[in-house]
């Protein structure tokens, strides 16, 4: 059954040319449409090789059509797909055709993600599923492209349902205790209540650690390259990236702008960002670019500090250290270390967590800082991670945890336990629920589907 009453249509391929190009359109009930555009019904689940005709019969392409009847469809209505050239102009003309004979139906332009989206509401898919839709669309690696299928075929769903079915079965025991208040003592111990809530906590908290890697592998780490002008940062970036996209110059005070950058290291995204080099200055225009620096060191997830590795003392740098976020993580590192002579080595700072040693132009130390950065990104690479998880799925887990907390709480200091007991169970449940979107506010469901591209 569909909840929606109108159609919508699509181009669904990317813009720009290719081979073929997809003009999709999904509705409750199609036959009509596809009636009034083929002249004749077209057999479900097979390949029609026709012409797209004009209103006046003319072809404005040929291709295969495809027709899905519902509920066995992507959106689970009624699916009509045009596969024709992928041309602009020719798609164009083709959505229009289908425009054209569509108003006698409704049919209106897709919104983004409303192909998706009804898939949703028709329970094709459930809301991390849909989600993931997106992710995949969006990867930028292999690794991430590799989370989201998994995610998509419901991997991470079938987790946090595991781990709702388990809550259910501890809920129902207590709405059955409540309901025969003469066994309430004896609850917890009859039905090893406590012992059953450690082992959720316990799944639960194996869920958080891959959705923060999962999280991770979706959203990456936004590293900041801080420093004094001339120390290397864009040498670093570049080295880092592999390719030339900053400007390298010997003129201190070049990288005025930020100049944002993603690598990834095995696989995760990392989003390094080049800042102007930080120094007192009179200069109206560098100023701006330093206020910008400051901007971004705020935001940051990571800071690298470069310092040449030649004046490691520097009071500049010790102003600067001075002045960064105390939370944020922060590696110092000492660039330049091919000009250092070895009896130099010995002024440095030991290597450790938060200090090393590099040669943005001979790559030493560069593998070591990856892994760091990897380190600080949560990353363990010994974790599988399976899915990709977003930020608001680990909020949500949190939610459930502090819940599932609470009961415990309850459990052990509680006279009324039962009652609180309960309770918390039930708001921990809904946590998950909101991860597959069981209940869900519109305004979630619109801000998720708004982030789609247009045709999916
Ligand atoms: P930024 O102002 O901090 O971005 O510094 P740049 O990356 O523009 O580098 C300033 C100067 O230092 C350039 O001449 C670079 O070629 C040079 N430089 C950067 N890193 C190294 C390094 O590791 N070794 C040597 N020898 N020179 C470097
Ligand atoms: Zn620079």
């Amino acid at each position: 059954m569909s909840i929606t009453t109108y159609p919508i249509a699509a181009i669904a391929t990317a813009p720009g040319r290719g081979g073929i190009g997809i003009v999709r359109i999904s509705g409750p009930d199609l036959s009509g449409f596809v009636h009034a555009f083929f002249s004749q019904p077209l057999r479900p689940r097979h390949a029609h090789f026709l012409p797209f005709n004009d209103a006046h019969g003319q072809a404005i392409d040929e291709g295969i059509a495809l027709y899905f009847k519902a509920p066995h469809s992507y959106t689970g209505e009624d699916v009509l797909e045009l596969q024709g050239h992928g041309g602009t102009a020719v798609l164009r003309r083709v959505l229009a055709r289908c425009f054209e004979v569509g108003a006698a139906f409704g049919l209106r332009h897709a919104a983004p993600g409303e192909f998706t989206q009804r898939a949703f509401l028709n329970d094709r898919m459930d809301l991390a599923q849909a989600e993931a839709v997106a992710d995949l669309i969006n990867a930028s690696s292999e690794a991430a492209a590799k989370g989201a299928m998994a995610s998509l075929s419901g991997a991470f769903s079938n987790q946090i349902n595991a781990l709702a079915d388990r809550i259910i079965h501890l809920r129902m025991l207590v709405e059955a205790t409540l309901d025969f208040p003469e066994e309430e003592i004896d609850f917890l111990e009859k039905y090893q209540a406590a012992e059953q809530l450690q082992s959720i906590h316990d799944e639960l908290q194996s869920l958080r650690r891959h959705a923060k890697q999962g999280q991770v592998m979706r959203d990456g780490l936004h590293v900041v390259l801080a420093g004094q002008p001339n120390v290397g940062k864009s040498s670093l970036l570049n080295a880092l990236a592999g390719d030339e996209i900053a400007i390298v110059t010997d003129i201190a005070g070049t990288t005025r702008d930020r100049v944002t950058q993603l690598i990834h290291i095995d696989g995760v995204p990392i989003h390094i960002v080049d800042t102007a080099g930080l120094r007192e200055t009179e200069d109206t225009v560098e100023n701006i670019g330093i206020q910008r620096s400051w901007q971004e060191i705020a935001k940051a997830n990571v800071i690298l500090h470069l310092i040449d590795a030649r004046h490691p003392n520097d009071d500049s740098d010790q102003t600067i250290i001075s002045r960064l976020p105390q939370h944020t993580p922060t590696i110092r590192v000492y660039n330049k270390c091919d000009l250092l002579e070895t009896s130099h080595l010995d002024l440095l700072p030991k290597e450790n967590d938060s200090h090393l040693r590099i040669s943005a132009h001979t790559g030493q130390g560069l593998e070591t800082l990856r892994q760091r950065l990897l380190h600080l990104a949560g990353w363990s690479p010994n974790t599988e991670s399976p899915w990709l998880a977003r930020e608001r799925h680990l909020h949500a887990l949190d939610r459930c945890d502090e819940h599932l907390q609470l009961a415990r709480f309850h459990a052990q200091h509680d006279d009324q336990i039962l009652d609180l007991f309960a309770e918390e169970l039930r708001l921990a449940h809904t946590e998950l629920c909101e991860i597959t979107g069981t209940f869900t506010s519109d305004d979630l469901l619109g801000e998720i589907f708004s982030s789609f591209c247009i045709g999916k």
